[in-house]
């Protein structure tokens, strides 16, 4: 089997992608794959924890660093953002976040693509149209070397009608705890999620859930997988 295969992560902010694909992306950059991060926004409009008032600018040069540093700790091979406006993605042209999707997914030639279901996960409207975008642009056949759609789910996740790859977190808990704590800043929403962060797997977060939405034009495959790389021709 060949893990040196590239996986795309998209997502609206710095910190989504360390929420629920912690595990999977520690996984694949230690069996030698390539993930690879577009988020939408660099995170200016959202809480700043402790570290007190801060303008946007200076948010988001926070987030940057703090995306940097959960990316190491992960192994993320590529991040790259839009800086589009956080907290108003729904209200951006729908073409150009398109374009920028298939344009990013065609730089790096991913083979497969995670993003946010269609709830967001939280209902965040940022992370509902960051789903719409990935889907029209995967489902609409605008991005050729994608072979397969997930959605990531918090936690261990089952489902009627459709495939899960669950993934294991094993002696990843750690690496995800560090990375979850790189996003210092947002330490209100990890302790809401996640509660505060200690040696101990918070009950719940032992797995990644990812529901396989579709393959090579295929709604829904009902396939039996073990790992991302499951089917890949
Ligand atoms: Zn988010």
């Amino acid at each position: 089997m060949s893990n040196r295969k590239t996986i795309a992560f998209l997502y609206a902010h710095p910190d989504d992608e360390t929420f629920g694909c912690s595990y999977l992306i520690r996984q694949i950059a230690d069996e030698g794959g390539q993930a690879v991060l577009l988020t939408a926004t660099r995170g200016d409009a959202g809480k700043t924890g402790h570290l007190g008032e801060m303008t946007r600018e200076q948010l988001a040069a926070r987030r940057d660093k703090e995306l940097d540093k959960a990316a190491e700790i992960l192994g993320i091979s590529v991040v790259e953002q839009l800086g589009l406006p956080d907290g108003k993605l729904s209200e951006v042209d729908p073409t150009l976040l398109r374009e920028k999707i298939a344009d990013f997914l065609q730089r790096h030639q991913a083979e497969v693509v995670i993003t946010f279901p269609e709830d967001g996960l939280s209902g965040h409207p940022d992370h509902i149209a960051i789903h719409y975008a990935v889907n029209e642009v995967v489902l609409g056949g605008h991005a050729p070397t994608v072979q397969k759609l997930y959605y990531n789910q918090l936690g261990s996740y089952t489902s009627e009608h459709s495939s899960v790859l669950r993934v294991d977190g094993g002696d990843r808990w750690e690496a995800k705890r560090q990375a979850l704590a790189a996003h210092e800043s947002q330490v209100w929403s990890v302790e809401r999620v996640f509660g505060v962060l200690g040696p101990k797997v918070p009950p719940g977060f032992e797995i990644e859930s990812f529901e396989l939405v579709w393959e090579r034009g295929e709604r829904y495959p009902q396939v039996n997988e073990t790992s991302i790389y499951d089917g890949l021709l």
